[in-house]
Formats: structure tokens, C-alpha cells, sequence
């Protein structure tokens, strides 16, 4: 499913699809558009710090500041920290979504966020606005369940509103990033 930031409007039909248990889920998750961040000058000099470590095209450096940024943002919001791991290139097996993969463990691990750094198709670093926005998209998986206390992590409206408030709420659109290529 494409990340839509901000979107509105009229639900989509899978909604209704949803058995009711979920529908109360969704309806929960979509009382919530905005998430209280209040980003200090550490976040916001750790986003201005991505694109140059995007430039490097290594993981090393940029999960060093994907690693910080998402410990950042759990500590401002009260929540355990997840692990983030930065990799180059999504492997065929993983075709779902986007950039990006929450994978929620037992109860004894901590929670994993994996962030691919290429794009899939033709293996170019991929932009900074588009790595971060799948960073904290799926930081907002982590989120659902362990600030707001969802059952289920489901893409509504809601969450797309929350995963632009936490862009918006890092001033993340000010930074200043080299034109990439993507593909
Ligand atoms: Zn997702």
C-alpha cells in the first residue's frame, strides 16, 4: 500500500471488509491524527545529519542516525525503543510495502525496524524525505501498539495523519537534501 501522507476524504472500501473487531480498531486508530512530539535540537540535528549519511550510500552511517532518531522519538513519547536496522537492498522475498518492515517480537527482544536504503528496482540510494517517511512509518507501527495501545497496527487514515506528524513536528521538510535519483 503507497504512503499517502495526509490523506482524507471519504474512507477507503477496505474498511468496511474489516470484520467488526478490527473496525473498532480502525475507528480507534482514526480518533488519533496527531502524535505529541516535541522535538528538541538533538531530533532535529539528527535529521539534518540523514542525507549526508545517505550520501555515504552505507548502511553503517545511516543506521548510526536512524538508530538515534527512532530512540529519540520513543524517549519523547514514553515508549520502549526499538532496534533499527539499515540495510541496502529489500530482498525479493520482502515485496510488501514500500522501504521499510516492523516486525514486532516475543516479549523478552525488543521490536525491529529494518529500512532498506536502495531503491528495489534499480539500486540507488533512495531520497532522504522518502527514507525518513518510512522510517517513521513504521516507527508508527510501534507506535499504535505500545503508546496508543492498538491490537492492530492498520494503515487508516488516522496513522497516515500520525506518521505526518511526526515529519512535520521534526521541521523535517527544512532540510536541506540533494536532489536524488529514484527508481
Ligand atoms: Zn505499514
Amino acid at each position: 500500500m503507497p504512503i499517502v501522507p495526509g490523506q482524507s476524504g471519504p474512507r477507503p472500501a477496505w474498511y468496511r471488509r474489516l470484520p467488526p473487531a478490527l473496525r473498532r480498531v480502525a475507528a480507534a486508530s482514526d480518533r488519533v491524527p496527531t502524535l505529541p512530539l516535541n522535538a528538541g535540537p538533538s531530533l532535529r540535528a539528527l535529521v539534518a545529519r540523514l542525507p549526508s549519511a545517505l550520501a555515504t550510500g552505507r548502511p553503517g552511517p545511516v543506521q548510526v542516525v536512524a538508530q538515534e532518531l527512532a530512540e529519540g522519538i520513543c524517549r519523547a513519547l514514553g515508549v520502549p525503543p526499538v532496534v533499527v536496522r539499515v540495510e541496502r537492498r529489500r530482498p525479493p522475498l520482502h515485496g510488501g510495502e514500500l522501504q521499510g518492515l516492523y516486525e514486532a517480537t516475543d516479549r523478552r527482544s525488543r521490536p525491529r525496524v529494518t529500512v532498506w536504503m536502495l531503491t528495489a528496482k534499480r539500486g540507488q540510494v533512495v531520497a532522504y524525505r522518502t527514507f525518513l517517511r518510512t522510517l517513521l512509518h513504521e516507527l508508527c507501527h510501534h507506535l499504535d501498539y505500545d503508546l496508543l495501545r492498538l491490537r492492530d497496527s492498520l494503515h487508516t487514515q488516522g496513522f497516515y495523519q500520525r506518521e505526518s506528524s511526526l515529519f512535520h513536528a521534526l521541521d523535517a521538510g527544512r532540510v536541506d537534501a540533494p536532489t536524488s535519483i529514484e527508481g
